[in-house]
């Protein structure tokens, strides 16, 4: 069976972005839409997560604008207890579910196609029925598949397992058949540290978890991304991190700053933090975590042999009662950036730092609300999502600089100040707290200073990562460090960052130990960077 379909927006993936866009394109305009998804529910990655995973920031600051998801009840019990809830994966799918069937479809003008591959110009087929359509689109297909990450629920472990090995998925130790001597946790992210959690709740020892981190990670306290009448919390994080940014004299120094405010939070007090996902945890969970004392740190895992598992840097014994948890899928993809509004079509990325349902809905509004996608792209330059201490910086500063600029969109400004995805939106109501007005006063005294402190300290680092990786300059870097100006890299940083082309001169760069002291991930931050500098155009170089 072959058909046709008119619709004004083809929406492929029916998770958080492909929803949250959709409800901002109902509420703001008159559009018709067809949402397609290979999952038979919508939700996205939700419909396949592990059981006890839960958002890692509150409910009300997630899902489509237009319907709240959860009571916004404050937990009284567990690690979260004091803050406000957090949907586990069942009320997000239910919650997804309930949006879909009894908001989207029922306007008449939503199409929702799930159990269906999107083939490619315009066409989709049924996994069930092989039947195939093709969609005549009117205004755009909007991609939310273009960073589609991998969880272990549906990806292979990363390494080899030999037969015999008891090596399971994140989700599957929550129905074990037969009870382990010993568990390994595989992965130094969110999945994994929620698989730790989880065990111990359950009241297995630490000593019977051996955790397998290849990089630790900064995490972000709960206590400072807190809605409704703890907002004054958040709002006082929002201030402490634009002063440390305003006064930090390098990323280690600015992180070491908000460590020591309580903003960011670390495992191990003895290991510097090399990684940066945006994932947040509570107070409550980092002491169960720091219980467990048996983590190696040796890299990736390459094989798990039926004696040992056998890392980058060295092997561990291993035997035969114990479960390997495989928690190492690697989460969002990072391709090269591209402009996020183009004829045709929008391809969801983030733009600044923030929750997630927050930007795609932002973007939804933006295509109903603005005419131009020049003057779109302007509002929006996408960035990667965040991986390394350094992308913090970034973001940061993505979200500094552009906020201005969207604030002169009034239908946006007004959108942003009322929906409940954005984190501040309720800080009206504390207007004449002294704490608001003391965030208020420090966030106007140290804003602008924080916006050129972050250019100068991301153009230190990356002018010389970018002129080494991307422009083979090698050569032009002297023994103390510096290095001769190099116009091209300078230009191509200038436009990249919009750091002002001086900020960007090479003669700012840093000392030759911080760059060989910098991390291989990094030198990933570097080569993400590199790869849209080249597909730049040289048209701008100066
Ligand atoms: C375990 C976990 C916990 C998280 N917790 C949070 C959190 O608390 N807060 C937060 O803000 N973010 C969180 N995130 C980040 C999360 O990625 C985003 O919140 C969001 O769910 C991503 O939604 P998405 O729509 O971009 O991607 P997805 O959920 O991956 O949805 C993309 C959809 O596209 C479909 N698709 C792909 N290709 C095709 C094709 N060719 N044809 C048809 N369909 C296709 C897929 O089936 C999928 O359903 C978490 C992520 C993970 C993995």
């Amino acid at each position: 069976m072959h058909e046709e379909l008119d619709t004004d927006y083809l929406v492929i993936g029916a998770g958080a972005a492909g929803m949250a866009f959709t409800d901002a394109l109902l509420t703001h305009s008159d559009a018709t839409i067809t949402i397609v998804d290979r999952r038979h529910a919508p939700g996205g990655h939700w419909v396949d997560a592990y059981p006890y995973v839960r958002l890692h920031q509150p409910s009300t600051f997630y899902g489509v604008s237009s319907v709240l998801l959860g009571q916004d009840a404050v937990d009284v019990a567990g690690t979260n207890a004091g803050f406000y809830e957090l949907a586990g994966a069942d009320e997000i799918r239910a919650y997804y579910e309930r949006v879909m069937h009894r908001h989207f479809l029922p306007t008449g003008r939503v199409r929702y196609f799930p159990s269906s591959d999107y083939a490619g110009e315009h066409r989709f087929v049924s996994t069930l029925t092989g039947a195939s359509w093709h969609v005549r689109v009117a205004r755009k297909l909007i991609d939310t598949t273009y960073l589609e990450g991998t969880i272990p629920a549906t990806s292979a472990p990363p390494f080899e397992v030999a037969d015999g090995v008891r090596c399971i998925p994140a989700g599957a130790i929550a129905r074990l058949d037969e009870r382990a001597d010993r568990y390994v946790i595989i992965g130094g992210g969110k999945t994994a540290l929620d698989a730790c959690v989880w065990l111990l709740e359950r009241g297995v020892p630490a000593s019977m978890i051996q955790w397998i981190r290849p990089r630790d990670a900064w995490w972000l306290n709960r206590k400072f991304q807190q809605p409704h009448e703890l907002v004054l919390d958040l709002y006082g994080g929002v201030a402490i991190q634009i002063e440390a940014m305003a006064e930090a004299t390098s990323v280690e120094d600015l992180f070491a700053r908000l460590e020591s405010e309580g903003f960011f939070l670390r495992i191990d007090p003895e290991v510097v933090p090399e990684m940066f996902r945006g994932a947040v945890v509570s107070e409550a969970e980092l002491r169960l975590l720091r219980r467990i004392d048996d983590v190696v740190r040796l890299g990736h895992v390459q094989r798990i042999e039926r004696d040992a598992i056998v890392l980058q840097r060295g092997r561990v014994p291993t035997s035969a009662g114990t479960v390997h948890v495989h928690c190492a899928a690697s989460g969002l993809a990072r391709p090269p950036l591209r402009p996020i509004f183009e004829p045709g079509r929008v391809t969801i990325q983030p733009f600044f730092w923030g929750f997630a349902c927050y930007q795609f809905a932002m973007l939804g509004v933006m295509e109903a609300t603005i005419e131009s996608d020049r003057e779109k792209n302007r509002l929006c330059p996408p960035i990667a999502y965040w991986d390394v201490n350094e992308d913090y910086l970034t973001a940061f500063l993505a979200m500094l600089t552009g906020e201005r600029a969207r604030a002169q969109h009034p239908a946006l400004a007004s959108w942003t100040k009322t929906t409940r995805l954005n984190p501040v939106s309720g800080l009206s109501s504390y207007r004449d707290d002294p704490r608001a007005i003391e965030g208020r006063e420090r966030i106007k005294r140290f804003a602008g200073a924080a916006v050129v402190n972050l250019q100068k300290l991301l153009s230190r680092l990356l002018v010389l990562l970018v002129a080494v990786v991307a422009l083979g300059c090698e050569d032009g870097i002297d023994n103390d460090g510096s290095c001769d100006t190099n116009p091209l890299a300078t230009g191509l940083v200038a436009q990249q960052t919009g750091v002002s082309a001086d900020v960007a001169d090479c003669s700012i760069l840093t000392p030759t130990s911080t760059f060989t002291s910098a991390s291989r991930a990094l030198r990933g931050t570097a080569t993400r960077w590199s790869s849209s500098f080249q597909a730049a155009p040289r048209t701008s170089t100066p």
